[in-house]
């Protein structure tokens, strides 16, 4: 696991041991895993823990994120988070909040389970359910501090996913490319009508990734209406409506 301590040790974290025995074991699991089941394309040592592990702690680099981390009656959810990521790095970083996975597709969430109970993680629960109909249950909508998700559609869509889950004074980010900037003027209105105020955008490099990232940062300022997020497939299959 060097490259994810010097990578992190940039960041500014210094993983512990256990820590650092967690990650590997993570790792072996998710290679072995995915032999079975399809949860991700990279599976290279090195490449798992620059573009997997490094990219999902990369998330601390924002002032808003570690303040909600390390209170421990902060509630998160990383919506769309396939094979833990990002929620499941940081849960091994910053164990005290409490974690959502939400998840749609069963055999990722088996994955979840497996290693939740593995590595004996207490506070984190994995849920199989579509974003659209899981926002729509009390028990989630806006209840959140902190939403999260990482590759999972355009920003239009990901706030549609994610910003019904804040509860007012909550964050999103998101974790995005290059054009995060661009992106996130793009989804303005979207924000807007969802209850959010688009906060800032900060670029990221990461040791030993080429291209840049960035985090998209929007806050909860107001109720997102009822009616959303719409049915499953229509947020994606027609985005809330895009500026320039
Ligand atoms: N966040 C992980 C990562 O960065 O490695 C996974 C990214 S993967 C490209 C997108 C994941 O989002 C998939 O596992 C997919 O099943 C899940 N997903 C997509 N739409 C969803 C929805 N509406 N509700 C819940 N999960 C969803």
């Amino acid at each position: 696991m060097q490259r994810l301590v010097d990578g992190a040790a940039a960041l500014g974290i210094c993983l512990t041991t256990k820590q650092q025995a967690a990650f590997q074991f993570y790792y072996q699991e998710l290679v072995a895993w995915n032999q079975k089941f399809n949860l991700t394309a990279i599976t290279d040592y090195e490449q798992v823990q620059i573009r997997h592990f490094l990219d999902s702690l990369s998330c601390l680099l924002a002032e808003e994120v570690r303040q909600v981390l390390n209170r421990p009656e902060a509630r998160v959810i990383d919506v769309g988070t396939g094979a833990g990521f990002p929620g499941l790095p940081l849960k091994l970083v910053c164990p005290g909040f409490s974690l959502t996975l939400l998840e749609a597709t069963g055999k990722k969430v088996l994955f979840l389970d497996h290693l939740i109970g593995q590595l004996g993680l207490q506070r984190v629960s994995a849920i199989k359910a579509r974003a659209e109909e899981l926002a729509h249950d009390l028990s989630h909508r806006e209840q959140y501090d902190l939403a999260l998700a990482r590759a999972v559609g355009e920003l239009p869509v990901v706030v549609e996913y994610t910003l019904p889950f804040c509860r007012i004074g909550g964050w999103v980010v998101a974790q995005k490319g290059e054009a995060g900037a661009a992106e996130a003027w793009s989804a303005s209105q979207a924000i807007t009508l969802l209850g959010g105020e688009l906060y800032r955008v900060m670029p990221v490099e990461l040791p030993g990734l080429p291209e840049d990232r960035s985090l998209v940062i929007i806050k909860k300022v107001s109720s997102t209406p009822p009616n959303y997020p719409r049915r499953p497939g229509i947020p994606s299959k027609r985005p809330l409506g895009k500026r320039g």
